[in-house]
């Protein structure tokens, strides 16, 4: 059978054998085939994954300005687009060279600075394996054959930390070199997570060794002193990669004097080039991320036409963003919220949806997060819901972008229809959206944004954060790090309740710099920092609030 009509065939018979689904209007089926037009449009291949700053990213923005503008819903003030810089990864500016000799070193296929160099530039004699305080060291990556042939090797890791320890002992540069020829060579890793270092650090690759470097015997019977003549000039410059992402607004004005926020991101994770991927092939694929989150922001699209043409709606000024740069942080929700000035004088309440096309016939669970951040919340759950078997977590701080609201100090509420196996994977595909469940989410969101309309702004309660991070330590400080944070030191995104930096005074916005005898550049130090502590030790941590240094004492609780 041809496999074309093998499908008809398929069709045919699941159309005879399913069971008859709940009467659904019509109006349900025109909104589920918008539906999936819109989230077969965000997931297609044509925007390429909606990398925060793409091609992609602006083709979605466009269609999403575009639905807005048909549907008679304006800007917010003057503009759709709400462009936010940032900081993501490293880069390595072209000004760089790496000269061993006379050789200019070709920086794609012989030689590269390591993304935890310093930007400097020394000179100096190198010869293979010889350390001398004050010179420059060449050290060989690999011991043997066997550890350049061990595709589980870490040379990453390895150079890191062999390039900290060689810093102790005087080192003023490395080169690093594959005097084996790997399988598995290391490349430019912009999304290092590893702190920098104050000397240059370079990797020669085997061809650029063999090519250059003339083996030990070759300078003399006093092999162990290096010649003038090879002389390695490392002139690195490694810089912090600028990006741009914009979030998309759109504006329902009642002259009201608070204003409800209803959210979804549209960003997704390109071809998996910035992390947080985890498809495991090798060839790069675009992840269509039509679940996540294609699918909340064409349900936000949907609620606002409805808000649009329900007129009854006017007791709140309406908000809608799309936003972007979530995958990398919730980058374009802190942005927004700290650019245009958002709080909770004039924020009535924050609703956001991100993965809500999964819901799942049998199970029909749907998970609403924010409940605790509103006594509002309880009354709307008081009422049995046909539809869903509703699971509540009463955290302010979650996964999403109501996370930069409720740090606000404004309630929020987060709908979401539970994970699934192509999560994060170029597997998630509109195909695999249940859009007669998304309708019903639809209009489970657009009933709640009904009965708060008649109701006064509701009032904000925050909420105990329970899990910060799944690193285990014999201590914790409590704090909730900004884990996008690059200028130095841990930034504090949230403090826990009754915890060792609560206690000591440490505030949201502070930035950590030092915990006891430790330096904090960011999070790696900072891991290592309170990897060093016990339950009931006592010692200072210092912090930076508007630009004041302030030493706090601190206790870390038994
Ligand atoms: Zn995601």
């Amino acid at each position: 059978m041809d496999r074309r009509k093998f499908t008809q065939f398929f069709i045919a018979v699941l159309l005879i054998t399913a069971p008859p689904s709940r009467a659904q209007h019509k109006a349900d089926v025109r909104t589920a085939n918008q539906l999936r037009d819109i989230i077969y449009y965000l997931a297609s291949d044509s925007l390429e994954g909606r990398r925060t700053g793409s091609e992609g990213e602006r083709k979605a923005g466009d269609y999403i300005i575009n639905f807005y503008k048909e549907r008679g819903i304006g800007p917010y003030k003057d503009e759709y687009r709400h462009p936010f810089h940032f900081i993501y990864g490293k880069e390595i500016v072209e000004t760089t060279r790496i000269k061993i000799g006379n050789n200019t070193l070709d920086l794609k296929n012989e030689a590269f600075p390591l993304s935890f160099s310093a930007t400097k530039h020394v000179s100096g004699d190198i010869l293979p394996d010889v350390m001398e305080d004050g010179s420059i060291w060449m050290i060989s990556l690999y011991a043997d054959q066997d550890e350049a042939n061990n595709v589980h090797f870490d040379a990453e890791k390895a150079m890191f930390d062999r390039t900290r320890d060689a810093q102790k002992h005087g080192a003023t540069g490395i080169v690093f070199y594959d005097a084996y020829g790997s399988k598995w060579p290391p490349s430019f890793n912009g999304l290092s997570t590893n702190e920098s270092v104050d000397i240059p650090v370079v990797f020669l690759s085997h061809i650029a060794y063999k090519k250059y470097v003339p083996a030990p015997d070759t300078f003399g019977a006093d092999s162990t002193k290096p010649k003038a003549g090879l002389v390695a000039d490392l002139d690195i410059t490694i810089k912090k990669t600028e990006r741009i992402g914009t979030n998309i607004a759109a504006y329902i004005d009642n002259k009201a004097p608070y204003t409800v926020v209803l959210g979804a991101h549209y960003d997704h994770l390109g071809r998996g080039e910035d992390g947080s991927s985890l498809y495991s092939g090798t060839e790069p694929l675009i992840h269509h991320g039509a679940d996540d989150n294609a699918s909340g922001s064409a349900a936000l699209l949907e609620v606002a036409a409805w808000v649009k043409k329900h007129k009854k709606l006017r007791h709140y000024n309406y908000l809608f963003i799309n936003f972007s740069g979530e995958e990398l942080g919730l980058l374009g929700s802190k942005n927004f919220v700290k650019d245009e000035h958002i709080d909770s004088i004039h924020t009535a309440y924050m609703l956001n949806m991100d993965m809500v096309g999964r819901l799942n016939d049998s199970t029909h669970s749907l998970e609403l997060g924010g409940i605790g951040t509103s006594p509002a919340w309880g009354t709307l759950l008081e009422k049995p819901n046909k539809e869903f078997k509703i699971s509540i977590d009463s955290s302010g701080v979650g996964p999403s972008d109501h996370t930069s609201f409720y740090h606000e100090g404004i309630p929020v509420l987060f709908l979401f229809t539970g994970t699934h196996k192509d999560y994060h994977k170029p597997s998630d595909v509109a195909d695999k959206i249940n859009y007669p469940g998304e309708v019903e989410v639809i209009k489970y969101v657009e009933e709640i944004v009904k009965k708060m309309d008649t109701e006064p702004k509701p009032h904000f309660t925050a909420t105990k954060q329970t899990s910060l991070g799944k690193v285990n330590f014999k201590v914790t400080l409590g704090i909730m790090p900004d884990y996008s944070y690059q200028e130095g030191g841990v930034r504090v995104d949230g403090v826990s309740e009754n915890k060792p930096a609560k206690n000591a005074g440490i505030k949201e916005g502070d930035i950590i710099i030092q915990l006891g005898d430790i330096k904090i550049q960011g999070m790696q130090s900072y891991m290592e920092a309170l990897s060093k502590f016990k339950a009931g030790d006592k010692t200072k941590v210092t912090v930076k609030r508007s630009g004041q240094q302030m030493v706090l004492p601190l206790e870390f609780l038994k």
